[in-house]
């Protein structure tokens, strides 16, 4: 049978004994007995945090262990309630040593709810986080210490601590809401619906016992006591993938929620501080300072650190841009690069209506090339002409090479009439032509190239595509020509006087 089916059969008789023991207990054993099965339930439950831990992913184990160590101080707190209650059958109002371990209980919620498994730089952030939540609970502790030894009646004390305690009730409960609402992963949401949970019921239903408790005669409110443990053993008991399956949090939640958690805890050592001004002001003092410097520290960890991923995200995208742009075999610009500069330099010449040309260039015979010396051969061939290109376009302002597919390349020529930018071509050729790579099965016995040109006029106006086009005709004149050679285009279209 299924530990979610069993479970509800161990805590109803649990929750029915006590409720008897209450009713028909005689006053000498009403309290002992009542805090014996209060104790029987928060075991059983114990167990059950101990499976879910053992079943839990490995980094949400310190999570899980977290609101184990709750639940253990909550343990000796009983334990000590209830030998206390077989002294003093009465019951003392508030017990000294088990409000120490109350108070430990609300250490280990908070850190529970503070710590953040996949947060940057955990190591930082959890050491700060756990110093700010030693400082709150033991100024909270120190806080119930004064009021127990201020020598006021019992009552008045009784009224303070309970307040202290909905306080911190409330504290934790809003900090694991706050978690849960930003919490990105299905497990991590898990645990904090449960945490916030137990917190919101281990604020309520103590806070009625307590108010019950000192408004009246009755033990019946000690029934309360069980039931926070009992939610959670329910919750903990039950399969996984069953919390709130349609909630996802927006970026945005996730963003506020996440900035404001690590402030949560500044902020209530900064309201315990304030509490503390009249009664211990140098103890009240340091709290502030403290809230303020871990607030500072942790902040500027964090942004040191993201201004590490900064750094490494901007060079990741160059780095990207790069390689988007740029062809790898021979490093000139690739296509993409090559409609980018296109366009640039188009929308420029048009601008200050000056001359732009384009040459389309085509390695000459390179099938045979590739079957004749194989791949790998042609690849280095392919980068020796790009090298050249690239190489004697540099000398020349407004010329830039790039690689349009293949062993085609295309050269952008700014600012030079159709017979200088011929002058330039030709002397690519001409480049290539003195590498002198052998290839038996070309015309010429070595690696040429073959290009069309085709010129805008300065001061006309014709679209890139139709240049590109005309200058790729050209080319083609060029092959039938005998390749090795630069051809004009015959007619640009009809070049528009702009
Ligand atoms: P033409 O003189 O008419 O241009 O003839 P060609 O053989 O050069 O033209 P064709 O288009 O028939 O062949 C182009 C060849 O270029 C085919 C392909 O294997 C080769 N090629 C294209 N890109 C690469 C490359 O990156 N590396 C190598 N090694 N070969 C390539
Ligand atoms: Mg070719
Ligand atoms: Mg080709």
């Amino acid at each position: 049978m299924r530990v979610q089916s069993w479970t509800p059969r161990i805590y109803a008789p649990l929750l029915l004994g006590h409720l008897g023991v209450l009713l028909f207990v005689g006053e000498r054993w009403i309290l002992a007995s009542s805090y014996a099965l209060v104790l029987a339930i928060l075991v059983f439950t114990v167990l059950l945090c101990c499976r879910r831990l053992q079943l839990s992913i490995s980094h949400n184990r310190p999570l899980w262990a977290l609101l184990l160590g709750a639940l253990l101080a909550q343990l000796a707190a009983f334990a000590l309630l209830l030998v206390d209650a077989l002294h003093h059958p009465q019951g003392t109002l508030v017990a000294f040593d088990p409000t120490f371990y109350f108070c430990l209980g609300s250490f280990w919620l908070i850190a529970a709810a503070a710590y953040n498994p996949l947060t940057p730089m955990r190591r930082w952030t959890t050491a700060i986080d756990g110093v700010l939540a030693c400082a709150i609970v033991a100024l909270f502790y120190l806080t119930l210490r004064r009021l127990l030894g201020s020598g006021e009646p019992a009552q008045a004390t009784g009224r303070y601590v309970m307040w202290m305690f909905d306080g911190m009730g409330l504290f934790v409960a809003l900090f694991a809401t706050l978690r849960f609402v930003g919490a990105r992963r299905a497990e991590e949401r898990r645990f904090h619906f449960v945490l916030a949970a137990f917190a919101l019921a281990e604020m309520v239903l103590p806070a009625i016992h307590n108010r019950f408790i000192l408004a009246s005669e009755s033990w019946l409110p000690e029934w309360l006591l069980g039931w926070p443990f009992v939610m959670l053993g329910l919750l903990l008991s039950r399969r996984r993938t069953v919390w709130l399956r349609g909630y996802r949090p927006t970026r945005r939640t996730r963003q506020v929620a996440a900035s404001i958690a690590p402030l949560m805890l500044s902020l209530a050592l900064c309201l315990l501080g304030f509490a503390q001004l009249g009664a211990d002001r140098p103890l009240a003092m340091g709290a502030l300072i403290l809230a303020v410097a871990a607030y500072g520290v942790r902040t500027t960890v964090l942004l040191g650190y993201h201004q590490a991923v900064e750094d490494e995200l901007r060079s990741l995208r160059r780095d990207l841009h790069h390689k988007s742009v740029r062809d790898e075999l021979t490093g000139l610009l690739n296509r993409a690069g090559f409609r980018r500069v296109l366009r640039r330099a188009w929308q420029e010449a048009a601008r200050v209506r000056q001359a732009f040309g384009i040459a389309v260039v085509d390695v000459d015979n390179f099938k045979s090339f590739n079957d004749t010396y194989g791949h790998l051969a042609g690849d280095d061939c392919l980068s020796l002409v790009a090298h050249t290109l690239r190489q004697e376009a540099g000398l020349q302002p407004g010329v830039v090479a790039a690689r349009y597919g293949g062993e085609e390349f295309v050269i952008l020529l700014s600012d030079l009439d159709m017979d200088r930018a011929e002058a330039v071509v030709q002397r690519l050729r001409q480049r290539v032509e003195a590498l002198q790579v052998r290839h038996i099965n070309a015309a010429h016995g070595v690696v040429t190239i073959s290009a069309g040109l085709a010129v805008m006029p300065a001061g006309t106006s014709l679209a890139s595509e139709k240049l590109l086009r005309a200058a790729d005709e050209a080319l083609f004149a060029a092959k039938r020509g005998g390749r090795n050679q630069v051809c004009r285009a015959v007619a640009t279209e009809p070049a528009v006087k702009a």
